[in-house]
């Protein structure tokens, strides 16, 4: 398989799910809701938004909420919306890093710990944005 240059790759800690996303993000964010916390099991989720035309995958995954994660070894990969035409990508499944992506909202701020500091130029909202 022949892999664009602008293409990022990730996966699971196994190996059993791996996916490319070609191009950049149309959003990144970092969410503080209770459910990202226990989804990840972290006080916070990092992602990215892609157009679904930019992503491909492979490997079997499980869903929880319309949340990916490999049924083998439990790593969290992506939110897949199809019907937005979008899939949301958790950081920390993209392959290495750090990836170089910086958030430009913050969700759920609320919620934040609070020893984790806002995120300069990031758009801070307590709850979900007013357009989600
Ligand atoms: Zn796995
Ligand atoms: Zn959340």
């Amino acid at each position: 398989m022949r892999i664009p240059p602008n293409t990022r790759l990730g996966g699971c800690s196994c190996g059993s799910v791996r996916f490319a996303l070609i191009g950049p993000p149309q959003k990144v964010g970092l969410c503080h809701c209770t459910t990202c916390r226990k989804e990840t099991g972290s006080v916070a989720m990092a992602y990215a938004v892609w157009d679904t035309a930019a992503f491909t995958t492979g490997g079997e995954t499980r869903t929880w909420e319309g949340r990916d994660f490999c049924p083998r070894c439990g790593t969290r990969l992506y939110a897949l919306r199809p019907e937005e035409h979008e899939v949301e990508v958790k950081l920390g499944a993209l392959d290495g890093g750090p990836c170089g992506l910086v958030p430009t909202e913050e969700l759920w701020i609320k919620r934040r710990e609070a020893w984790m500091t806002p995120i300069e130029g990031a758009a801070q909202y307590p709850e979900d944005p007013p357009n989600a």
